[in-house]
């Protein structure tokens, strides 16, 4: 299938903008039947999702079931189950005054067309869950999958309409040039999967309309495994975790940082490990091939550059695009494998003591997660304290990304925003405080807060404060200080307070 056209994306984005501004989708019954009519659109179609991921990316049904229809799927029930706790109103302390008497609440109001571009890895998942938390939103959207996976684009092109609102979800195709123009037009939101330099010309674009953004990028994770380690079992996790998607993940181990004194044993179990999972084939039928040749290319390259050792793997064929994993090893910090997000099979090892592993983890771009195997308590907290990341996994990989109902999402240069359970519906959502005025009959004790000003009436909004601290921030015993403190750091609250305070004291008519 081609690309759409000018005309095709213009008419797509028209329907979506009016169905918007009618408040179709904000009701709660549209998006119970969108979540709903997309649980069945991925249940009707899960064997021709599996062979389009075949094609694609000769992924066996296995992993495709577990990720990519599983896991949405699991998604949309959660969603449905939470939907009214996760989009209702929040209601701000009730101990405060104005909130009291004004009813103050926050509500989440989508933020209008959602832009989800995909990236092809996983092009039903990352295209499919942030819908999910568009459509919990009340947004409207248009969906743009992976032109890189195209057995995949074409079906998802072919089913969205035929399950959801035609009218205010839309599917099209685009490449980077047509992706140009549909960059210019403005929308809600702009939720972007893919590659921290193809990021930067998503975000750029945005800001052109102040849209915010959901970037989720890749970048260069580490499994850090020192010497407290179980290490059998620290190989077994990295091994599989680099054969899945043969090593296609934004949240694969990128390179290993290894103690000296447990290197070669860990290099010895993951071999064993990784010549399981391959079996006795040379080429593994349940082994997924790399996307494509311009990516072989680039992973070829890279390994014809390093000057490590490939002590295990290296195999590969241009034409079936099969890439073996491979281990390589004896290579210094500097090596071209270490300098990029390799996205494949390839797996580095570099010797490091717990504070080198710590020192090159901090000179890279901050990575979308951190794997640190170790036993030690003192050395996970310095792995906390120590280093930034989107997420942590100990003693295993990629667990972090399934917590039910906590975030995911990378920081700095690994992307910014979040989802996953309510925090994808917080992605897509404006948060809108409503509060309403006090009541009438309090206007008589709010005299202070009109013009003419006078220290006399700031003295009656400003009440006087004595924190519980000095100026070299000790905590001082001050008893007295608790009662003056109710409407600390809310300056509207504090000429309320002290037009109270007054009328307590019977000086309301001098107020
Ligand atoms: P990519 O950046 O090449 O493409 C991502 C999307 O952007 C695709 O839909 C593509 O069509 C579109 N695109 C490409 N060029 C564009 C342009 N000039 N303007 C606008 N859009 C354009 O990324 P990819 O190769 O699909 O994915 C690999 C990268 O994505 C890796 O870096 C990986 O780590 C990252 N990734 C991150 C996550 C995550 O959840 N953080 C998940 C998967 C992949």
């Amino acid at each position: 299938m081609g690309f759409s056209s000018v005309a095709e994306f213009d008419e797509a984005y028209a329907s979506v903008q009016n169905v918007f501004a009618k408040g179709t989708t904000t009701s709660k019954r549209w998006r119970r039947q969108q979540l709903k009519r997309a649980w069945w659109m991925i249940e009707d179609n899960k064997d021709r999702i599996s062979s389009a991921l075949y094609t694609d990316l000769h992924r066996h049904r296995q992993e495709s079931f577990l990720s990519d229809i599983a896991m949405v799927q699991a998604d949309i029930l959660r969603t449905l189950e939470k939907l009214d706790e996760w989009t209702g109103d929040e209601k701000p302390t009730r101990r405060d005054l104005f909130n009291f008497f004004g009813g103050t609440v926050i509500r989440k109001e989508p933020k209008g067309i959602a832009l989800i571009i995909g990236a092809w890895n996983f092009p039903i998942l990352l295209l499919l869950q942030p819908m999910v938390a568009a459509i919990a939103a009340g947004c409207t959207m248009i969906l743009k999958p992976s032109d890189m996976a195209p057995a995949t684009q074409d079906l998802l092109l072919d089913i969205i309409p035929q399950y959801l609102d035609r009218d205010a979800i839309r599917c099209i195709s685009a490449g980077p040039q047509e992706m140009q123009y549909i960059l210019e037009r403005r929308y809600g939101h702009i939720f972007y999967t893919g590659s921290a330099s193809v990021g930067k010309i998503v975000h750029a674009a945005a800001a052109k309309h102040l849209t915010p953004t959901t970037l989720e990028l890749g970048g260069l994770v580490p499994a850090i495994v020192t010497a407290t380690a179980d290490i059998e079992l620290s190989a077994k996790h990295v091994a599989a975790t680099k054969f899945t998607n043969a090593g296609q993940i934004c949240l694969n181990v990128n390179h290993v940082l290894v103690d000296p004194s447990v290197k070669e044993a860990f290099i010895t179990s993951l071999i064993k490990h990784f010549a399981t999972f391959m079996g006795s084939k040379p080429q593994a039928e349940h082994y997924t091939h790399i996307i494509n040749i311009r990516n072989f290319d680039r992973l070829d390259t890279l390994l014809k550059q390093t000057k490590g050792q490939i002590v295990y793997g290296g195999s590969r064929n241009r034409e079936t695009l099969f890439f073996a994993p491979t281990i390589v090893t004896n290579l210094d910090a500097d090596d071209a494998l270490l300098q990029t997000e390799l996205f494949g099979p390839i797996l580095p090892i570099l010797e490091s003591t717990l504070d080198q592993a710590i020192t090159f983890t901090r000179q890279t771009e901050t990575p979308l997660a951190i794997y640190a195997f170790m036993q030690s308590t003192s050395e996970k907290e310095r792995i906390l304290t120590e280093t930034q990341s989107g997420g942590v996994t100990f003693n295993d990989c990629t667990l972090h990304v399934i917590a039910k109902d906590a975030p995911f999402g990378g920081s700095g240069g690994s992307g910014h925003g979040y989802y996953h359970g309510p925090y994808g519906i917080r992605e897509f959502s404006d948060l809108r405080t409503v509060t309403n005025a006090l009541p009438a009959w309090m206007e008589g004790v709010m005299a202070a807060r009109y013009p003419p000003y006078s220290d006399v009436k700031l003295g009656k909004l400003v009440p006087v404060v004595k924190p519980g601290f000095d100026r070299e921030g000790n905590d001082v015993s001050n008893g007295g200080w608790k009662r003056w403190i109710v409407g600390l750091g809310v300056l509207g609250e504090a000429w309320y307070l002290g037009c109270l305070c007054c009328d307590l004291r019977g000086w309301t008519s001098s107020c």
